[in-house]
Formats: C-alpha cells, structure tokens, sequence
C-alpha cells in the first residue's frame, strides 16, 4: 500500500492544506499533542532525516521556514513553539515519510 503522506500530497487522501507550494504541504495533525499541532511535509517521499541526500537541504530549510511562517499564521510565535522530528521507531516515527510537527498553544 502506498505511503499515507503520499497519499495525502497527491490529494488520493483528501485533506485541507493550510499551506502548499512546489516543496511542502502543511496539514493538521489528525492526533494534535496540542491546541495547534501542524505538520510540515515535504512533497517528495523521503523515509526519515536518516535519508536525507546532500541535495536535498533546500526542502529541509524550506520545512524550517514554512514552519515560521505558519507559527506566525497560527498566532503561537510569540507564545512559543516546539519544531521536531522523530527519527525511525525508537524515535517516535510511525509514518515514514519524512515531516516536521509544529506544536504549541497551551
Ligand atoms: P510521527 O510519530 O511519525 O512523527 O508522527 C506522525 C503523525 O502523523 C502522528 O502525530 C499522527 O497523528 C499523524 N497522522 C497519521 N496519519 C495521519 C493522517 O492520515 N492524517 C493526518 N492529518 N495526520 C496523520
Ligand atoms: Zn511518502
């Protein structure tokens, strides 16, 4: 069965992108850890940071900065926020497909 953030990227699965350019989506958590809980994806399959090719830094600086910016949209900025990545199982990671979770609001 194909990736789930594949499927949601090509629009099989459908769901609401609060933000999309040619690099990323951004998507609600369907689980939120927090009032806000966003996820930054890039539309490329990447399984995890493990992964990651040297000419692939431009879609992890382009996950960072649209995480700002959604901070920003979702008014969490000045409150503050947490940015992360699980890596592989012991890390937390259950979907690979390689993503950024933007947490905060309390
Ligand atoms: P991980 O633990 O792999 O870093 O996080 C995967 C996240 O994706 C989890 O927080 C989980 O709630 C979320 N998630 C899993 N499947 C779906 C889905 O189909 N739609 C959305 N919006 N989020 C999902
Ligand atoms: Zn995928």
């Amino acid at each position: 069965m194909e990736c789930t953030f594949c499927q949601i990227v090509s629009g099989k699965t459908p769901t609401h992108f609060l933000f999309q350019n040619d690099k990323v989506v951004v998507f609600k958590d369907i689980n939120p850890h927090a009032p806000v809980h966003l996820l930054v994806v890039p539309k490329k399959h990447i399984r995890s940071i493990n992964d990651l090719n040297d000419d692939e830094r431009e879609i992890v600086s382009e996950m960072i900065m649209t995480a700002k910016q959604m901070a920003k949209k979702m008014a969490v900025h000045k409150s503050g926020y947490r940015l992360f990545f699980n890596v592989e199982r012991g890390g937390g990671q259950i979907i690979f497909h390689l993503h950024l979770h933007l947490i905060g609001g309390w």
